[in-house]
């Protein structure tokens, strides 16, 4: 297994230290010509990835959370602006003519080009990302190509009279190339594509396009030809590798690291006039000044302490590991994808069932997990379930298994979504509401919950005559398939036959089936391969199983969530005293109780004490006492030591040697792990390993 880490907020760090360098120039009292590749070559990666950071999550979501990105970044600029006021006005940034310029185009202080640049860059990408992304880079490359001839090329491009009007006429209007519109939409947009090339291809195209960056950069400078040196023909190819290697390792984040570096980013030229200032006050020039290397260290240290400081003393959010969190493996989601996908027969897909928040995994998460290793059908149980995943981000079919009311048809259409039809009724309904829809038909084989009778034909082929439905496909559900018992094993075969009689009818007769499906977790593990479209899986996505019944067929699945709480207090009882509501425990002896921060209302069994319940901590198994609170349980940790307020509890998942299984519980509290799981409520913060 490889490992990973949060490479794209460590990286921020180290690309927030190289803008220190730039504006530092660390190695020039010790080699000019070093200090020009360190700083005019090798640290021009840091802006294009923090261009390529924004881009690939703006795309992400489509980029819907565009403007909440630009109403940030303005913040940011307003701040910095305000910051940096007294030196501007002793710079005379807004005196005289171009003041307006200097404010909207190349920033109020040297670093702050990048806040205009970002806003007019993000509007232009999003733009050209409309197009489609052959076009959006073609376009941007274009872009970039003439913003170089302006910049490290720009000795040898105004050769040529036109280019030299050309450019004339843009310093006009921004004082270089490297602004929003030539050099920030490539670098978004390259982002939002996120290439993913095999690592070992990245890896060397990272060493050669640094090479041939690195021979450019002092052929230009030897030429003299640069007017600047933030563009260079092979940038753009060095963050195309060195991105993809950063998404290779990329696994949860930092998001201290992000405000951390965009502190230093900010305030770093502050503490250079401050350090300046102060070398000057204290004497200690040829020290903090004339030492190119101590210099830029001090600036860096005191700006990451800065930035340290004022991150710890103004968190801006609650940490979401304080109280009690679902915490999903999203490896073990990705292996149970490709193992289901690997049983099913060829041409039948995997639809992720991810309704109910997906079981209470975090629908979001899960989803956008499954996108990305292949899966392309989705199924929820009602309307917003599925604008929720359209929000973020979601592409491809997206089912909604459940009744939507035909006054929603607008919506249905407006997000993409494929409605199930309940019954006949439903349909005309539909059909009625005056919009067209994408629909599958829903067959009742024998379960009798929700589907238009399978055998009555008539009713199905009236709904191919309606107008507005846009017959997608036509499934069944079964219910006693997840068992063996013969009498339900010979239900489910009637079931499968009804379905199947109907299919063939409907292709007879000229109806387009569309996508057919009928399995669900369990007619995965319990029947023969079926030649369907699609499998509906939910729970054994999830890496459990209903319940403890045999299967047919046991396939190599891991549980993706754990649920873990925080010890908030200890306390030790005397023998006879009792704790908790309705003094619902009594010890017998002294005894040793932890309190730990999760309750019913985050949609643990109310009586999970009562049937045995157990957490998990330091690895060992510590019975749960008295009556379950709301958001808060007791622990019996008689006899283990050390256990205090801060410690972590395991109630599902693996802590040390122990596991407590969620199938377990589930059959402890009378219940399927699909309840116990997808009751897990919304005040537990998801963490994404
Ligand atoms: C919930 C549901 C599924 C998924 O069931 P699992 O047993 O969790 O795989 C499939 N189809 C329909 C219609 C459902 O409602």
């Amino acid at each position: 297994m490889k490992r990973r880490y949060a490479a794209l907020d460590w990286f921020r760090l180290a690309a927030a230290a190289l803008v220190v360098a730039i504006h530092t120039s660390p190695l020039s009292g010790v080699s000019p010509l070093a200090d020009f590749w360190l700083t005019r070559v090798l640290a021009r990666v840091a802006v294009p990835f923090f261009l390529m950071v924004s881009g690939y999550f703006l795309a992400k979501q489509n980029w819907r959370g565009t403007s909440r990105f630009l109403r940030k970044t303005l913040l940011l600029y307003a701040a910095a602006i305000l910051l940096y006021l007294p030196a501007s006005l002793y710079n005379g940034v807004f005196s005289g003519v171009g003041w307006l310029r200097r404010l909207l185009v190349d920033g109020t202080l040297y670093h702050l080009w990048y806040f205009p640049a970002v806003v007019l860059g993000v509007l232009i990408a999003r733009a050209l990302a409309r197009l489609g992304q052959p076009t959006a880079l073609t376009v941007s490359g274009a872009l970039y190509l003439v913003g170089l001839g302006g910049d490290s090329w720009y000795g040898i491009a105004s050769q040529l009279p036109v280019f030299r009007s050309l450019y004339d006429g843009i310093f006009r209007y921004s004082a270089y190339t490297r602004n929003g519109l030539f050099y920030v939409p490539l670098f978004l947009l390259l982002g939002a594509a996120g290439f993913r090339p095999k690592p070992q291809y990245a890896a060397c195209g990272c060493a050669l396009s640094l090479s041939a960056m690195s021979a450019e950069a002092f052929l230009l400078r030897s030429l003299n030809a640069q007017r600047h040196d933030s563009m260079y023909l092979f940038l753009p190819v060095l963050m195309v590798c060195l991105f993809s290697l950063l998404l290779e390792a990329n696994q949860g984040e930092k998001p201290r690291f992000r405000a951390i570096s965009t502190i230093i980013y900010i305030t770093h030229p502050m503490v250079i006039i401050l350090i300046r200032g102060g070398a000057k006050l204290t004497g200690l020039e040829s020290l903090l000044i004339e030492n190119s290397l101590l210099h830029a260290c001090a600036v860096l240290f005191v700006s990451a302490a800065f930035a340290c400081a004022l991150s710890f003393l103004f968190p801006r959010k609650p940490r979401a590991d304080a109280r009690a969190w679902r915490e999903l493996d999203l490896s073990a989601l990705r292996h149970n994808a490709g193992t289901l996908q690997s049983t099913l027969p060829a041409g039948c897909a995997l639809m992720g069932v991810v309704k109910a928040d997906a079981y209470g995994h975090g629908a979001v998460p899960v989803a956008r997990t499954l996108q990305a290793c292949g899966v392309r059908a989705f199924a929820v149980a009602c309307l917003s379930e599925g604008i929720a995943l359209r929000k973020a981000g979601i592409r491809g079919e997206i089912l909604i298994v459940g009744y939507t009311p035909p006054e929603e048809a607008a919506l249905l259409r407006r997000w993409r979504l494929t409605q199930m039809v309940v019954d006949a009724a439903h349909g005309q309904a539909l059909s009625g509401a005056g919009v067209p829809v994408r629909i599958h038909l829903g067959l009742d084989t024998g379960m009798h919950r929700l589907g238009i009778p399978a055998d009555d034909v008539d009713a199905i082929a009236a709904l191919y005559r309606c107008k507005n439905l846009r017959i997608r496909g036509v499934f069944s559900h079964l219910c006693v398939v997840d068992s063996l018992a013969p009498s339900d094993v010979a239900f489910t075969g009637q079931q499968l036959r009804r379905f199947y009689k109907t299919v063939a009818w409907l292709r007879a007769h000229g109806y387009p089936t569309g996508k057919v499906h009928i399995q669900a977790s369990y007619g995965v593990l319990n029947l023969p391969a079926q030649s369907c479209d699609y499998a509906r899986v939910g729970i054994a996505l999830y890496g459990v199983r209903s319940s403890g019944s045999p299967v047919r067929r046991t396939l190599d699945l891991r549980p993706v969530l754990s649920l873990r709480a925080r010890v908030t207090s200890v306390r030790t009882l005397a023998a006879g005293e009792c704790a908790g509501y309705d003094r619902a425990f009594r010890a017998g002896r002294p005894t040793r109780i932890a309190a730990i921060s999760i309750g019913y209302a985050d949609g643990l069994p109310r009586e999970l004490p009562q049937r045995g319940g157990c957490v998990l901590l330091h690895g060992q198994k510590c019975p749960l006492i008295g009556r379950l609170c709301m958001d808060q349980a007791l622990v019996d940790v008689t006899g283990l030591e050390g256990v205090c307020a801060g410690d972590i509890a395991t109630l599902i998942g693996s802590d040390g040697g122990g596991t407590l299984r969620a199938e377990d519980i589930a059959a402890q509290c009378g219940t399927i792990t699909n309840e116990l799981l997808s009751r897990l409520g919304g005040r537990l913060t998801v963490i994404t390993r």
